[in-house]
């Protein structure tokens, strides 16, 4: 398993640090949802998203929601994250395949659209979720992320994120980053990172010359003035459960589910975050009556 996510310091105290290669991860995704390549991209872009975000504003239990919503041919984009590194999340327009944009780069402001709305919803186990929600700034997803950041978190932060999509559609490599301004850091050190910034490579350019997470963070920070707090597993994982859908069906009209045993001898459920079908029989809708 070469997912992991690391959080770091800068020993100056000026920076806090999240990188990640989430390489298997956005390759489990598309091949779950069958995800054409600019569709990979903004899926992959999305939960690499959703991994550092959690990361930097969520404790314990806590769980987020991000809905991307764009008027592009992507549709929504919704992803759930936690404290620990998993992810699940699907595109409403899992075949969406353009061409390059003018930099040769995969058009994902094209699937996502300019106009439209970032909402990150924060369930930090209070008795009502928060949610933040922003303007679109851009459809690439980075830039709409750190605008997030900026303005519902109050949180100034430079973000990355990349996906290479293979010929073949295969992931070849996945990977973000996130660096947070520490209250108090010094001008001289933001000018000097922002001056890195505009040299850097992509995270997916770096990831596919063989370089860690770890590396990564070198290449912004000298590293000698890294200090790595913690190294942690991510993934790609579904908590659904037929228990689950069996609640879900118990809500919906009695009249329905009658239909559904008269015309449909049964009923088969499907979870949008990870395909999986579960199927009720007439007997077991008979249960929920
Ligand atoms: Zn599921």
């Amino acid at each position: 398993m070469n997912d992991y996510l690391i959080k770091a310091i800068t020993k100056d105290d000026n920076f806090r640090v999240y990188c990640v290669n989430a390489t298997e991860l956005v390759q489990e995704a598309h091949v779950k949802h069958d995800t054409w390549v600019t569709s990979t991209a903004a899926l992959g872009r999305t939960l690499i998203g959703t991994l550092l975000i959690s990361s930097a504003v969520l404790k314990g239990e806590d769980k987020i929601t991000v809905r991307l919503q764009g008027d592009g041919p992507a549709g929504s984009i919704i992803v759930d994250g936690n404290a620990k590194g998993t992810v699940k999340g699907y595109i409403q327009e899992p075949h969406v395949s353009l061409d390059s944009n003018d930099q040769g780069k995969i058009d994902v402001k094209g699937a996502v659209g300019t106009k439209g709305m970032l909402s990150v919803t924060k369930d930090q186990g209070l008795k009502e979720p928060f949610t933040g929600q922003v303007g679109l700034v851009s459809g690439e997803i980075a830039e709409d992320f750190t605008y997030y950041m900026a303005k519902s978190e109050q949180t100034p932060s430079a973000i990355g994120l990349s996906v290479f999509v293979q010929p073949d559609e295969s992931v070849d490599v996945a990977g973000g980053f996130l660096v947070q301004t520490l209250p108090g850091a010094s001008e001289q050190a933001i000018d000097e990172l922002e001056e890195k910034l505009k040299d850097m490579p992509l995270v997916s350019e770096l990831l596919r010359d063989g370089k860690t997470p770890e590396q990564v963070i070198y290449e912004l920070f000298n590293e000698d003035n890294v200090k790595i707090l913690e190294k942690m597993p991510v993934k790609f994982e579904c908590d659904c459960s037929k228990e689950r859908f069996k609640d879900a069906l118990a809500s919906i009209d009695k009249k329905d589910i009658k239909e559904l045993i008269e015309q449909n001898n049964g009923a088969e459920t499907v979870c949008k975050f990870c395909g999986k079908k579960y199927n009720f029989s007439a007997e077991e809708l008979k249960e929920l009556l």
